[in-house]
C-alpha cells in the first residue's frame, strides 16, 4: 500500500510540475547567469543588467573568432566573477566553494545555451524513478521548450553566427580526440600545478602529402583556463613511451644482474630508520613487554593485599591509579613501536614484490596499458626548458610499491 501511495504521489507531483514547465514557468532554484528571478513572479526570468552585459561581451568575443579558453582567460584578466560567484556575491551569502575563475567549460556551455535567445528549455534532467533519485539526462524528446518565455539577451543574428562557429569547433575537437584511450591517461601529473595531463591528437601534414598523427599530453589546468594558469608541460607520447620503456628495462636488468644490491639500495632509500635505530626499537619493545607483565602482577598483588587487609583502602586507590597510568602510557608506546615495525616489514615486502615484477621486463619491447597499470603509480612531467641550446624536461617516474627509484 505504502509503495503504491508513494508512486501515485510522485506521479501527481510530476504531472503538476510538467504542466508548469509546459506553460513556461521557470522552476530551477537559481536563475541562469545574465538573468535574475522577477520579484513579482518567482517563476519568471528578467534580465540582470550587469551579468547580461558580460553575456553579450562573451558572444561578441566568440563572434570575432576567439576560442572558448581564450574568452575564459580574457574574463579572468578583467577580474570578472564567474557565474556561481556572481550569484553568491549579489544574491547569496557572498562566498561559494567553487573556483573564482572562468573555465573553458563554463564559457562553452554559456555560448551554447538558447536561454539567451529567450527560449526556456526544461525537463532535460530528472531522477530515474520515484525510488531511485539518481539524476539522469533525459532523451531530447522529453525536453520541454518554450520560446519567448523571457526577454532575449542575444539577438537571432549574433546567436546564429556563434552557433556556426561552435559547430565548426566541435568538429575540429572530435577530429583531435584520440581514437582510443591513450596509453598514459590518468598516470601523468603536471609537476608544477599537480593537475593531470590530458591527451590530444595532433595532425601533421607533410609537403609530400603524407599525414601523420601524434598523441601528445599537456597540463589540463593550462588548457581549461585558456592558457592563463600554469603552462603547456607538453610531451609527445612517443618520447615518453621510449623513456619509460628504457627505464623499465634498465631496472629489470639491474635486478637480474644483482638483485641483492638493488634491494639494499631501495631499502636504504625507503627506510627512514637506520639499522641501529631498528635495533634500539626492538630492544625497547622487549623492555616494554616485560614491564607490562610486571605491572599486571603488581595489580593482582594489590587486589590480594586489599582483600587480606595488608593495605588500607586509601593506599590501594593511590597505588592502583599510579599503576594504571603507567600501564596506559607504556601500552601506547608499545603500539606505536609495533606499528612502525609492521610498516617497515610491509616496505620490505613491497620492495621484493617490485623487484620480482620488474625483472620480468628486462627485455620489454613494447609498452602497453596493462604493463603501465601493473608497474607505474604516476609520472610527473616538468616544463620544457632550453639550457645552452639543449632541450631539458624533468620526468619523474613513480613506481607502484616503491615510488621514485
Ligand atoms: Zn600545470
Amino acid at each position: 500500500m505504502n509503495d503504491y501511495h508513494l508512486k501515485d504521489l510522485s506521479s501527481k507531483v510530476k504531472s503538476v510540475l510538467h504542466a508548469k514547465k509546459k506553460s513556461g514557468q521557470y522552476l530551477a532554484a537559481y536563475a541562469p547567469y545574465g538573468y535574475r528571478k522577477s520579484e513579482e513572479d518567482r517563476h519568471k526570468l528578467v534580465i540582470d543588467g550587469e551579468s547580461a552585459a558580460v553575456v553579450r561581451q562573451i558572444f561578441q568575443m566568440r563572434q570575432s573568432g576567439m576560442a572558448y579558453g581564450k574568452i575564459a582567460a580574457a574574463l579572468n584578466e578583467k577580474g570578472i566573477l564567474p557565474p556561481r560567484w556572481y550569484w553568491a556575491v549579489h544574491y547569496g551569502n557572498g562566498s561559494c566553494k567553487y573556483s573564482r575563475l572562468w573555465a573553458y567549460a563554463t564559457v562553452r556551455s554559456l555560448l551554447n545555451d538558447d536561454i539567451y535567445v529567450g527560449t526556456l528549455t526544461q525537463n532535460c534532467t530528472g531522477s530515474r524513478s520515484y525510488k531511485d533519485k539518481t539524476m539522469i539526462r533525459k532523451p531530447e524528446s522529453e525536453w520541454i521548450s518554450h520560446e519567448g518565455a523571457h526577454e532575449a539577451i542575444i539577438g537571432p543574428e549574433l546567436w546564429e553566427a556563434v552557433q556556426k562557429i561552435n559547430q565548426a569547433a566541435k568538429q575540429i575537437s572530435a577530429n583531435n580526440t584520440p581514437p582510443q584511450a591513450s596509453l598514459f591517461t590518468g598516470k601523468l601529473v603536471c609537476a608544477d600545478c599537480g593537475h593531470p595531463l590530458v591527451a590530444a591528437r595532433e595532425t601533421q601534414r607533410r609537403k609530400n602529402g603524407t599525414v601523420k598523427h601524434y598523441t601528445s599530453y599537456f597540463c589540463s589546468r593550462f588548457a581549461t583556463t585558456g592558457h592563463s594558469i600554469c603552462s603547456w608541460h607538453r610531451i609527445f607520447e612517443i618520447s615518453l613511451k621510449n623513456l619509460v620503456l628504457s627505464d623499465i628495462r634498465a631496472h629489470g636488468k639491474a635486478v637480474a644482474a644483482d638483485e641483492a644490491a638493488v634491494l639494499d639500495k631501495l631499502k636504504q632509500h625507503i627506510q627512514s630508520a637506520s639499522a641501529a635505530q631498528q635495533e634500539d626499537s626492538r630492544q625497547e619493545i622487549n623492555r616494554l613487554r616485560r614491564r607490562l607483565e610486571e605491572l599486571e602482577g603488581i595489580t593482582a598483588k594489590l587486589y590480594e593485599d586489599k582483600v587480606s587487609g595488608a593495605i588500607s583502602g586509601d593506599s590501594f586507590s593511590v597505588l592502583i591509579q599510579k599503576n594504571e597510568q603507567e600501564r596506559i602510557q607504556k601500552s601506547e608506546r608499545l603500539d606505536s613501536l609495533l606499528a612502525g615495525e609492521r610498516k617497515a616489514q610491509q616496505d620490505i615486502a613491497n620492495i621484493h614484490q617490485w623487484a620480482g615484477t620488474i625483472r620480468q621486463y628486462l627485455d620489454l619491447q613494447e609498452l602497453n596499458r596493462e604493463i603501465i597499470e601493473e608497474l607505474i603509480d604516476r609520472i610527473e612531467v616538468g616544463e620544457r626548458t632550453v639550457i645552452d641550446g639543449q632541450r631539458h624536461q624533468d620526468i619523474k617516474i613513480y613506481y607502484r610499491f616503491v615510488g621514485l627509484v
